[in-house]
């Protein structure tokens, strides 16, 4: 079904959900509202009600064409997983009968084995579970033909109850947020049942022509380009940001948002991005659970739709060198079950030192655990990006606007507001400016920026799940609710002690407030004065994951078990380790198999095209031959010493087992070498006629959609 042929948006949108619409049609009364006490109170599920969701799922999922049925979940491999079963069972009179029960619902056993534990899941422990998460809607993959895969959103563990997976660490964190917001929220005299994170991911993206991809084995091994001279034109002019989009990333997007929509997901924004080749797709937010869930789907659904359109959708953070690299921005803000903002300046004096008090709950957490926050973004393709001029730095710092600032200035100083009405900032008397409501500010180099009712944290790497960094940003904020509850909790004097409580948190973390260019040299100076981190790898990063008030801080919140963390440290240097020593190894290859044979055939035409002139015309000098095969001779042999340097530091690092060693050595050795045999491969390239070069140019890849 094509959108322009027939239908409305609305008429199709979430067509593919089990959604509220659907469980309403398909469930009794009694059923859905029970169902929904689950789903939007956290109330335990039993197994009846287990049962009766399932007869209408399967009820619903037969009517859409479903043949198969699969626990979808997000293991530590950064993707998701599944495994179909087919609704077919055979009954006691050994007739063929369609299946679906409360207990394949609710829980599955998947083996482990051979997904990343960290040394959680011991080998020969190879079953894991998956659970059922009631608090992101079901809903149908489709295929092309038309054959449907019901999926059902899991958390995945080990069989001694680990985490092994990103989501069940995420719900514990918005639990956490919910437990001290509520309990915060009461000591304020606020009456909410439940607070809940929401994220808004903004994901973008690269788009080339799939017969250069196929081309080239860096892309299809590593999802970067590790070679690659620059073309003429890049993205100095500035003229594909927000460019008029060409017919055929147009069919793309298209294409695109239908299949999110009937997924129930709201894409909203599409634009072109700012390097060539480069888009730009942001949903409606909703909780942060289901926009984990969404995104994942999202780089899914990109990577599949694009493939039908003839192209490859590049999801890594740094497919080009020379361009902007691709990232997501998470816009992230807390609210409770009656519709409250809590981070929207309000209309009352009440209000705002709600406001004020969570606004500074936030400013500590992301003081407080600016390692916490770096580490959740780090991976080897991230690496690239952060601190590299187009993305914001390794540093964390926040933006909050003048305005804000101001007044937080103010109330700290304990003194006037000099903003348009001069007014000592007392909590509990005075109402903020209206206008600190529409912060239209926008500061793009800030890492962690206050945008009027939501936080941006703009750090997190394109191709990563959005739950690593939902994650800390819920357990960091869950931290500091929690210590301002201790604090209110029974206070005698409690105007006074709010105000104290903010004054003194603004004292304390003012140094991670910063609102100017996060991309200046300068900065990174005061940073280093105000004593901010500046973790610039991820080999620098993660170790702080181990560090105490880290470790007590997120067991304190029941979000993640010491095992747990150890595991998820290993896991990702792991993963680092793996990613730089594959783009290694293909580096070795691509130059010794490709590029050398390449620029030594083209070396050998020029040295027949010399020697035949020179047959004819003995007289001329065949300068343009002799100094092409010169220069190219030398670089040859360059590229070729640095391709064996390169390939005996992989043979080096095979040697070092732990894990941090190693990625240390990648950091220090490995990196540099890669860099080195780059720099020559891309001088030969240059030097050497295009028909000879053995795969698709920058120039191809990045303007070559048409
Ligand atoms: P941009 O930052 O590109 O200007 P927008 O301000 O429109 O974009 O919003 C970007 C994303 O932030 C969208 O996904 C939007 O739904 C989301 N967003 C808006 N309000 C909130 C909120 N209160 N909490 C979380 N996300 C939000
Ligand atoms: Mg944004």
């Amino acid at each position: 079904m094509r959108i322009t042929e027939s239908k409305k948006i609305t008429d199709f949108f979430g067509c593919n959900v089990f959604n509220d619409g659907v469980m309403q049609k398909y469930m009794p009364r009694e059923t859905y509202n029970e169902l929904k006490e689950v789903t939007d109170l956290g109330k335990p599920l039993n197994k009846e009600l287990a049962n009766k969701v399932a007869k209408a799922m399967k009820e619903w999922a037969g009517d859409m064409g479903a043949t198969h049925y699969t626990h979808w979940f997000q293991p530590l491999t950064g993707t998701t997983a599944e495994k179909h079963d087919s609704f077919i069972s055979i009954d006691k009179s050994g007739n063929t009968v369609l299946e679906f029960t409360g207990s394949n619902l609710r829980k599955g056993e998947a083996d482990a084995s051979s997904f990343p534990s960290g040394g959680i899941r011991a080998t020969f422990e190879a079953r894991g579970y998956t659970v059922w998460d009631c608090s992101s809607p079901a809903f149908i993959k489709k295929s092309r033909n038309g054959a449907g895969i019901l999926c059902i959103p899991t958390a995945f563990c080990s069989y001694t109850g680990e985490a092994l997976d990103k989501k069940t660490p995420l719900l514990r964190s918005m639990e956490a947020i919910n437990r001290e917001g509520v309990r915060l929220l009461k000591i304020l005299g606020v009456d909410a049942e439940r607070v809940t994170a929401n994220v808004g991911g903004e994901q973008e993206y690269f788009l080339i022509d799939k017969r250069d991809y196929n081309r080239r084995d860096d892309l299809k091994f590593t999802g970067r380009t590790l070679f690659g001279a620059m073309p003429p034109k890049g993205q100095e002019k500035n003229d594909q940001y927000y460019a008029t989009i060409k017919d055929r990333v147009s069919d793309f997007m298209a294409e695109l948002n239908e299949e999110l929509w009937k997924l129930g997901i709201t894409a909203k924004t599409q634009h072109n991005e700012v390097a060539p080749a480069q888009h730009e797709l942001a949903p409606i937010f909703c909780t942060a659970n289901i926009a984990t869930d969404q995104n994942q789907l999202i780089m899914e659904t990109l990577k599949k739709v694009a493939d039908n359109h003839g192209l490859t959708c590049l999801l890594h953070e740094k497919p080009f060198a020379g361009v902007n690299g691709s990232g997501k921005h998470n816009n992230w803000s807390i609210a409770t079950d009656t519709g409250v903002n809590l981070l929207t300046p309000g209309e009352t004096p009440h209000e705002n030192a709600q406001f004020l008090l969570f606004l500074v709950a936030v400013i500590q957490a992301v003081d407080d655990y600016q390692d916490l926050l770096r580490l959740s973004v780090a991976t080897a393709g991230n690496d690239h990006r952060l601190g590299a001029n187009e993305a914001p730095p390794a540093v964390v710092s926040m933006f909050l606007g003048d305005e804000l600032t101001a007044v937080l200035d103010a109330i700290e100083k304990d003194e006037p507001y000099s903003g348009v009405e001069k007014t000592v900032m007392k909590l509990g008397v005075h109402t903020l400016p209206r206008f600190i409501r529409d912060t239209t500010d926008r500061n793009r180099t800030s890492p962690f920026a206050f945008t009027g009712n939501k936080f941006e944290f703009r750090m997190l790497g394109s191709s990563d799940s959005i739950a690593c960094a939902n994650i800390m940003i819920n357990a960091a904020v869950a931290e500091s609710l929690r210590q301002y509850a201790d604090k209110l909790e029974g206070a005698e004097n409690f105007e006074g002690t709010l105000h104290d409580l903010i004054r003194s948190t603004v004292k304390e973390h003012k140094r991670i407030l910063f609102n100017g260019n996060g991309y200046d040299d300068e900065w990174l100076k005061e940073a280093e004065s105000r004593g901010l981190l500046n973790l610039r790898t991820t080999p620098d990063a993660l170790p702080a994951m181990l560090e105490k008030k880290n470790v007590d801080m997120l067991m304190r919140h029941r979000v993640y078990s010491r095992a747990e963390i150890q595991a998820r440290y290993e896991i990702i240097l792991e993963n680092y380790c793996k990613t730089v020593n594959i783009e290694a190894l293909t580096m070795v290859d691509m130059a010794r198999k490709e590029i050398l044979p390449a620029v030594a055939a083209y070396e050998k035409d020029l040295a027949d095209t010399l020697e035949a002139k020179l047959k004819m015309l003995p007289e001329l000098t065949g300068r343009y031959e002799r100094r092409t095969i010169a220069k190219l001779s030398g670089l040859v042999d360059e590229i070729d010493a640095a391709a064996e340097e390169l390939d005996s530091a992989t043979i080096r690092l095979k040697t070092i087992n732990d894990v941090a060693e190693a990625s240390y050595y990648i950091r220090d050795v490995i990196l540099h070498k890669m860099a080195e045999l780059r720099v020559v491969c891309d001088e030969a390239e240059m030097l050497t006629a295009e028909k000879y070069w053995p795969f698709p140019t920058y120039e191809k890849l990045l303007f070559g959609v048409r």
